[in-house]
């Protein structure tokens, strides 16, 4: 199955390959699942199976949210094939995150073969844009987890232990820009106001913003200015990225940015800041589902453990829904976005048992 999956290649910007993917689970699920399709715009289709699993209880309800998108261009399979080897399975979006994927339909083949009752109604949803922001599916991922009880997603652990992601910073963009006054820098330097001169000023006292012990980054990363070594530079411009692990953390960082003044009143300043994925806290419904896993993990011999990431996910957007999100429950692997990509093999049933535990035990049961 998961050779299947990694085989059917599936590039962000390829809306076609990506929904050919998409379809080929809508098939697989088909047989125990109606599913629907969502437009993604200009990538692919997102796709929603809601299963039909016996016994499943109608008042609570789980959602499994995964991307059928990776970063690997069409053609990857021909340097990066699927391979087997030494206890790891190798190919394109294997570990990020078609072997998530697999193992959740591993887990509900299985509950269902064995006659299992899940503890809620379970749907799955696979979005298409995953790896370039989710701007076409977050409306959906939005709406289908609203009111969820709980929220799996699919995307790879941390770690050779597989430990489970409870917290993801939030993230952030920005783009400064100071307009000053060109003058000649021999003729007429006090007539001028340098952008650039400026601009370093702006880019200090951003720094100043950074507080390492709380988690707060403001990254100034791209910086240009001036247009020769002779004229006083009329214009600079800065573009960066927040991150934070407390969405309000992240709202005061704008704030801010919003409020910088220039040093010189000759100089102006224009900030455009804002938020584009909320922090995924650890709040107490996120450490109460961990536990839940915890105690699952640990009859399947797993010592689960939580780790927290920098990087952003869909989770990101569920958990400010106030959902209780338990993310990483994916592949135990590495390289993801990096040519040895992998995932270790042993693992495979293990995760996939883990999913299967926790569709069928209710929390707190
Ligand atoms: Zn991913």
């Amino acid at each position: 199955m998961l050779r299947q999956m990694v085989e059917l290649e599936s590039p962000s910007d390829n809306p076609a390959a990506v929904t050919r993917m998409a379809e080929w689970v809508a098939d697989r699920v088909s047989p125990y699942a109606s599913v629907k399709f969502f437009p993604g715009g200009k990538f692919g289709k997102h796709l929603r199976c809601q299963l039909k699993l016996k016994g499943a209880q109608k008042d609570h309800r789980i959602l499994a949210v995964g991307h059928c998108d990776t970063v690997w261009p069409v053609g990857t399979l021909r340097d990066m094939p699927f391979r087997e080897q030494d206890g790891r399975l190798y190919g394109p979006g294997i570990f990020d995150m078609k072997g998530g994927v697999s193992y959740f339909l591993m887990a509900v083949e299985a509950i269902r073969e064995l006659g299992i009752r899940p503890w809620a109604s379970v749907s799955l949803l696979l979005v298409s844009d995953e790896e370039v922001g989710s701007l076409s599916s977050r409306p959906y991922t939005e709406a289908e987890a609203r009111g969820a009880s709980l929220a799996l997603l699919l995307e790879p652990a941390m770690g050779k232990e597989g430990s489970l992601k409870t917290a993801r910073k939030g993230t952030g963009i920005y783009r400064l820009k100071v307009t000053g006054k060109a003058a000649h820098s021999g003729i007429d330097f006090a007539a001028g106001a340098s952008a650039v001169s400026e601009m370093a000023r702006q880019v200090l006292a951003i720094g100043q913003l950074t507080q390492l012990d709380k988690g707060i980054t403001v990254n100034p990363g791209v910086l240009r200015g001036g247009s020769k070594g002779n004229v006083v530079a009329a214009e600079a411009e800065l573009l960066g990225d927040i991150r934070f692990w407390k969405t309000r953390d992240g709202q005061a960082i704008v704030r801010k940015l919003q409020r910088l003044k220039p040093h010189d009143p000759r100089c102006r300043i224009e900030v455009e800041a804002a938020l584009n994925r909320p922090a995924l806290e650890r709040t107490a419904a996120v450490r109460k589902a961990f536990q839940h896993a915890r105690r699952i993990g640990l009859e399947l011999g797993l010592d689960l453990r939580e780790a927290s990431t920098g990087g952003a996910s869909d989770g990101n957007f569920i958990g400010a829904l106030g959902v209780p999100v338990l993310d990483g429950l994916g592949a135990v692997g590495d390289g993801a976005h990096a040519i040895d990509e992998h995932i270790i093999a042993a693992a495979m049933p293990q995760r996939a048992a883990l999913l299967a535990g926790l569709l069928t035990r209710a929390p707190g049961a």
